[in-house]
């Protein structure tokens, strides 16, 4: 196994902040230091000033108790989040990739690492409450208990509180790793913000997306190539693309909706293809583990038993049933929101080609598969048109983050992509 930040793409100013603060880390465990020092909300920029307010002499001044990961969706935040995790955790150095502390980290079965991966629209408190206190107890390991939150842009304002409460007096050995789009106020509030140092990443250059596409999943560097531009740095979409014939279809289907939209009518069927097939999609996804999940639950509550208690078992049992279907919608529901953005960031990818085209600037497309198409758009179109269309479809994508109902802001901006 390659060292743990190797799938970590583009960002190397992130990993060298990274491992300095892992190696700081690995300096307290060894000086027996009891607690780390929490970024405080005047020592809020980044590690520069974490360093001056300590003077640099404590072992402790390059490693905090809380951290968020921030970058444009595909960037590597989780990536980067559990990876520095192993770093943490690594008995070797900052993330050899070999030892059972990197190994167990990057493969999920660490018993001080905790990945908490929101399947919902959002983390309730009840959730967070149970995280924060098994967070607390001390590392088995015997060096960090390191707690992952994906989408922290999540948190419902009652599990953030609670949240908040862990950063603010955090025990001595636990480190929570956030991960969110961006530190606005929308994405996290403002003082759990001020409590964390904050890692940006960058979108990935196409280039270093398909040079890892070629590494490290053997594919052939001219799809790698085309799979990179036509995901914009989104580097697990990049590897769908090039890896799942059915991903490209629903690609393809999408960048066929600039062609079709000769009418109004044609404008709604071209919103409602798009919607079904975000659906589809989602169903796809979500199914399989919906069955899975509500087979193990029965059977855990005694379902099929024949036993006098039994019957008695299922009746109390209709409540835990009822509060799985819950949370199986509201993973539906994300999952159909996401492939739908996905579409959208498609689009967008094609007039963001024709606006381009039309400006004549040298920039390479997004699409090289439609460039010639975006071209003729950009000839009817012109600058203010294909700057119209892109804004429409940008909107569309702020509309439904909004929670405007998907099939009214799709019908919307398809009527604006047909009228310009
Ligand atoms: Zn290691």
């Amino acid at each position: 196994m390659p060292d743990v930040f190797a799938d970590l793409v583009g960002q190397d100013e992130a990993v060298v902040e990274l491992r300095r603060a892992a190696a700081a880390a690995a300096a307290v465990l060894r000086a027996g230091a009891a607690a780390l020092v929490p970024a405080g909300p005047a020592s809020g920029n980044g590690s520069a000033a974490d360093d001056a307010a300590t003077g640099g002499l404590d072992p402790a001044a390059g490693m905090t108790h809380a951290w968020i990961f921030t970058g444009p969706p595909g960037s590597g935040r989780s990536v980067a989040a559990r990876a520095f995790a192993a770093a943490l955790q690594c008995v070797h150095g900052t993330g050899c990739g070999e030892c059972p502390g990197c190994h167990t980290t990057m493969g999920g079965s660490h018993a001080d690492v905790r990945m908490v991966v929101p399947e919902g629209l959002s983390i309730g408190v009840g959730e967070m409450r149970a995280l924060v206190l098994r967070a607390a107890s001390t590392p088995s390991g015997g060096r960090w208990q390191v707690v992952v939150i994906e989408d922290a842009d999540r948190l419902t304002e009652a599990a953030g509180n609670a949240l908040l409460k862990a950063i603010e007096e955090p025990p001595p050995r636990t480190v929570f790793l956030l991960c969110a789009p961006s530190t606005h106020p929308d994405d996290i509030s403002v003082t759990i913000r001020s409590r964390c140092r904050v890692v940006p990443l960058r979108q990935p250059p196409a280039a270093a997306v398909a040079e890892v596409l070629v590494r490290r999943d053997g594919i052939a560097p001219d799809v790698a190539q085309w799979a990179a531009a036509a995901a914009q740095g989104h580097v697990g979409r990049a590897r769908r693309l090039a890896r799942d014939p059915e991903a490209r279809k629903r690609r393809e289907a999408v960048l066929g909706v600039p062609r079709r939209l000769t009418g109004v009518g044609a404008a709604f069927d071209a919103a409602s293809a798009l919607i079904e097939a975000a659906e589809a999609e989602a169903d796809a996804s979500v199914t399989e583990a919906d069955t899975t999940e509500r087979a193990a639950l029965e059977t855990a509550l005694g379902a099929g038993g024949t036993g006098r208690g039994a019957a008695g078992a299922m009746r109390g049992a209709a409540g835990q049933l009822k509060e799985l279907e819950k949370r199986q919608k509201s993973r539906a529901t994300r999952a159909q929101r996401d492939a739908l953005d996905r579409a959208l960031v498609d689009l967008a990818g094609f007039y963001r080609d024709a606006l381009t085209m039309a400006l004549r600037a040298p920039v390479a497309p997004v699409h090289t598969d439609t460039a010639a198409l975006a071209g003729a758009g950009a000839q009817k179109w012109d600058a203010e048109g294909a700057l119209r269309r892109l804004e429409a479809v940008l909107a569309c994508r702020a509309a439904i983050e909004a929670n405007v109902k998907p099939r009214i802001a799709v019908e919307a901006m398809m009527l604006a992509l047909w009228k310009g």
